[in-house]
């Protein structure tokens, strides 16, 4: 079949969130479609995109959920949340307060989703060194605490994009297999 050898197919569920305006939807548009959008806008219609990989010369589906700016208003639906597998918890390197803000998006992440998450913690512009406000053992720390994955990522300079998304997708993977 299309699917090939054992005909399987996986379709992992995997979210995007943290505060407003810390890169989440060009971080799916860098890893998507290799694009980057200088103008901050909500997200209109799509509530996620699809994206393979083949891990191990298997298939995998990896659905990305970006929210529609309703992070703004800390009103994220359970929906959204519903079924993920993996996350990615995001923040600016540049601003403090997103920083801040992760442990109220993991406590959320946890209480919605019952089932495993492989979570990547991600601190992105990593590209705005000269304004940075949270470093990068900061950052460690808190992963090592919370046992999560962590990168600080550029979806700007395209940095360590593609490997935030392939190590949740990797662990989802080697949690069901
Ligand atoms: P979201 O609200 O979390 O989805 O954030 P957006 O993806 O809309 O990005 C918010 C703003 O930050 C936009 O002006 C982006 O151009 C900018 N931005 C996103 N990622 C980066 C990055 O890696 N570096 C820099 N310098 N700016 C970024
Ligand atoms: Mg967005």
């Amino acid at each position: 079949d299309e699917n090939g050898e054992g005909g399987e197919e996986y379709l992992f569920k995997i979210v995007l969130i943290g505060d407003s305006a810390v890169g989440k939807s060009n971080l799916l548009s860098r890893f998507a479609r290799n694009e980057f959008d200088s103008n901050s806008k909500a997200t209109i219609g799509v509530e996620f995109q699809t994206q393979m990989v083949e891990i191990d010369g298997k298939e995998v589906k990896a659905q990305i959920w970006d929210t529609a700016g309703q992070e703004r208003f800390r009103a994220v639906t359970s929906a959204y949340y519903r079924g993920a597998v993996g996350a990615l918890v995001v923040y600016d390197i540049s601003r403090r307060g997103t920083f801040d803000s992760i442990k109220r998006w993991l406590d959320e992440l946890t209480t919605q989703n019952d089932s495993t998450v492989a979570t990547m913690l991600v601190g992105n512009k990593c590209d705005l060194e000269n304004i940075r406000e949270v470093s990068t053992e900061e950052g460690k720390t808190l992963a090592e605490e919370e046992g999560l994955f962590f990168m600080e990522t550029s979806a700007l300079e395209s940095t360590n994009v593609q490997t935030a998304f392939e190590i949740v997708i990797r662990e989802i993977y080697n949690n069901i297999s």
